[in-house]
């Protein structure tokens, strides 16, 4: 796999500190190994080295939304994440939502979702990899052209752990904002540099997802970018299920890396347990600072 070199996509040109080296515990599509760097300007990870645009087909072979089958484990947390609040699968979509477009849709599974609610909104998603077949979704597929800004408009549009995977997020999210209607507004969930499983789990933590995540951003550093495309932010709260369900793929990377002798690991696993016990009963202003997600919604500056 060609790799090359990589940055904050804030601050290309600012001072790093390397935090840990990494590998594809996720997906395991390369053997290939990168150092996570902590940006000194925002705090945001990334790693040193990224995949060449030619072989990103090949990272992506096994992703979530290439349309494998979710283990029957995934499929349980996933019920009890949508029984736990309803906002989380319907992304605080507004029930009087007329357009909702979702940017990197994977297989629409959000879309029919909504679908299948009580929202009456058309609806529209677009992802860089497209089903062979459009026939049966219950959304319009849009070609990239759309978001030219030249007349499409939407009032509602999501990124779920999109940025998080492009070269180029001031662009799209530049690009995104000219297509929103007046009183629109673009919701947006990324992880979180600061999480808690991060800083127990290194290298092995889901989010950081070498070599698919080009950048996890701080809080800040998400703040800065979307300020730098004129929107103002309105932060949600993540659902804290989502910290179990993460906490289960970070534990299952560790507990795969027989390179690591079993007592580190069952350190390393014990201390993460313990995190994530505190973390599910910490006041929400203290558990928000270290949650897995950031979630935002964006509106365009008055
Ligand atoms: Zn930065």
């Amino acid at each position: 796999m060609n790799l090359q070199d990589n940055n904050c996509a804030c601050h290309p040109e600012a001072y790093r500190e390397v935090l840990f080296e990494t590998k594809d515990y996720n997906f395991n599509t390369t053997n290939a190994s990168g150092l996570i760097f902590s940006c000194k300007e925002c705090g945001s990870l990334y790693p040193d080295k990224f995949p060449t645009d030619k072989c990103l087909e090949q990272v992506y072979v096994n992703y979530y939304t290439s349309g494998k089958k979710r283990s029957k484990l995934r499929k349980v947390f996933r019920w009890l994440l949508r029984k736990s609040q309803k906002t989380t699968t319907f992304r605080n979509t507004p029930l009087d939502a007329c357009a909702i477009c979702d940017y990197g849709c994977g297989s629409g599974e959000y879309l029919q979702t909504l679908n299948n609610s009580d929202h009456n909104g058309k609806l529209f998603g677009y992802d860089p990899v497209r089903p062979e077949s459009e026939d049966g979704f219950p959304f319009q597929w849009l070609p990239v052209k759309v978001f030219d800004g030249k007349g499409n408009q939407f009032d509602w549009l999501t990124m779920c752990h999109v940025l998080e995977h492009v070269s180029n997020p001031k662009q799209i999210v530049t690009r995104l904002t000219s297509c929103l209607m007046e009183g629109g507004a673009i919701w947006i969930a990324t992880p979180n540099a600061n999480s808690f499983l991060i800083d127990c789990f290194k290298g092995w933590a889901r989010d950081v997802d070498f070599p698919r995540h080009r950048q996890v951003f701080s809080g800040s550093g998400l703040h800065e970018l979307l300020s730098s495309c004129g929107l103002e932010i309105e932060i949600q709260r993540e659902d804290r299920i989502n910290s179990v369900i993460n906490f289960g793929s970070c534990a299952k990377n560790l507990l795969g890396d027989t390179s690591v002798s079993s007592w580190l690991r069952l350190r390393i696993l014990s201390k993460a347990l313990w995190r994530l016990i505190k973390h599910m009963f910490l006041p929400r202003h203290l558990s928000d600072l270290e949650a897995t997600e950031l979630v935002v919604i964006c509106r365009k500056s008055t």
